[in-house]
């Protein structure tokens, strides 16, 4: 008996890409022919709540490719989010995660598979920046990973995008991390795992408008920052101590100076160093809370304290952190 073919999902957030998918798909459909020899392809489309035509796109593409399937979210919740959902529906044993703008070139897909069958759980992928890239983006994004990298817990990647593969151990693992503000892009960093990394140039966008406003983009670099980080909630600490040191010194220098005559000054001088001294207090609770507030931040976001890449217990003998794969399998 021939051994099954292994599952692939290609999980594709879309929103008000109503322009650009039928475009997109056209692309991907040779990719996914010419590895239908070696794999069972789904590609997940996810419709994160558009008001254009997105959905009617994805019901035609569901109706003329039999590897099509499609989730609509009841509102637009987020490219993280939509992410999410196309990742807890996908049944592969090699899951691939990319933007349906043809931003992420699908030629590049075989070349991820690659580096899976070299044995890698976590293939990401690196945008080396495009001509076309406004210098705003450029800059935003290298400042806001050199940030991460240096205040995180995780090391960032300046061009990191959700363009990715993920083995089932890893994704199992991924999905079990029940964060509700999801940058996916440090989680999966968090995760660990063999993992390697390909280049790839940017493509501009193939039609429609980028949805990443500078809202957006801010509150996705907040998402990176706050779950990767508690030094912003300890940070007061840090002058809160130089602020009580100063206090300190201040006030022993206008002691000193009265010993020795003094100022007429000396009460304004006592007040300085009695203000800087409680403000340092102030600010050093501040930051002693925070300690404590970070501890029942990382509480509640319940990661997991571990996660097993590999085991030879028996399966009952220990609670795994990796699940193992749903029997779900393919339609044809
Ligand atoms: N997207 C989404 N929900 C959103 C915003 C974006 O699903 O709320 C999708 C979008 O259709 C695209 C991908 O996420 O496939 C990346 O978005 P976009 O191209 O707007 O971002 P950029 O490439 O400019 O960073
Ligand atoms: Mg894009």
């Amino acid at each position: 008996m021939s051994t099954p073919l292994p599952r692939l999902s290609i999980v594709c957030p879309a929103y008000q890409e109503e322009e650009v998918l039928p475009r997109f798909h056209a692309a991907l459909a040779p990719v996914l022919d010419g590895l239908a020899k070696n794999y069972q392809v789904e590609v997940i489309y996810v419709d994160d709540g558009s008001a254009d035509g997105t959905l009617v796109a994805l019901r035609r593409l569901a109706a003329t490719d039999a590897r099509v399937r499609y989730l609509s979210l009841s509102r637009n919740f987020g490219h993280q989010a939509a992410l999410t959902a196309g990742l807890e529906h996908a049944v592969g044993d090699v899951v691939l995660s990319m933007d349906s703008d043809l931003q992420h070139p699908p030629e590049l897909i075989p070349e991820l598979l690659e580096c899976w069958k070299q044995g890698y759980d976590v293939v990401l992928t690196e945008r080396i920046d495009s001509a076309d890239l406004t210098w705003f983006k450029r800059v935003s994004s290298h400042g806001f990973y050199w940030v991460l990298s240096r205040i995180g817990e995780i090391e960032a990647q300046a061009g990191a995008s959700d363009f990715r593969l993920l083995s089932r151990p890893a994704l199992d693992a991924l999905l079990s991390l029940k964060e509700s503000h999801r940058f996916l892009r440090g989680m999966v960093k968090w995760l660990g795992f063999r993992n390697t990394k390909v280049l790839f140039q940017a493509n501009p966008r193939a039609g429609g408008r980028s949805s990443y406003t500078l809202r957006r983009m801010v509150r996705l670099a907040l998402d990176g920052l706050l779950s990767f980080s508690s030094l912003p909630l300890r940070m007061p600490i840090f002058p809160g101590i130089a602020s009580i040191v100063a206090g300190l010194l201040y006030g022993t220098g206008t002691a000193i100076a009265g010993l020795f005559g003094g100022s007429p000054l000396w009460p304004v001088h006592l007040l300085i160093s009695v203000m800087l001294g409680m403000g340092g207090m102030i600010l050093f609770c501040l930051g002693v809370l925070g300690e404590y507030t970070g501890r029942i931040f990382e509480q509640v976001k319940q990661r997991p304290a571990y996660l097993l890449k590999e085991s030879n217990m028996p399966p009952n003998a220990m609670p795994s952190r990796v699940a193992t794969p749903p029997d779900h399998s393919l339609a044809a």
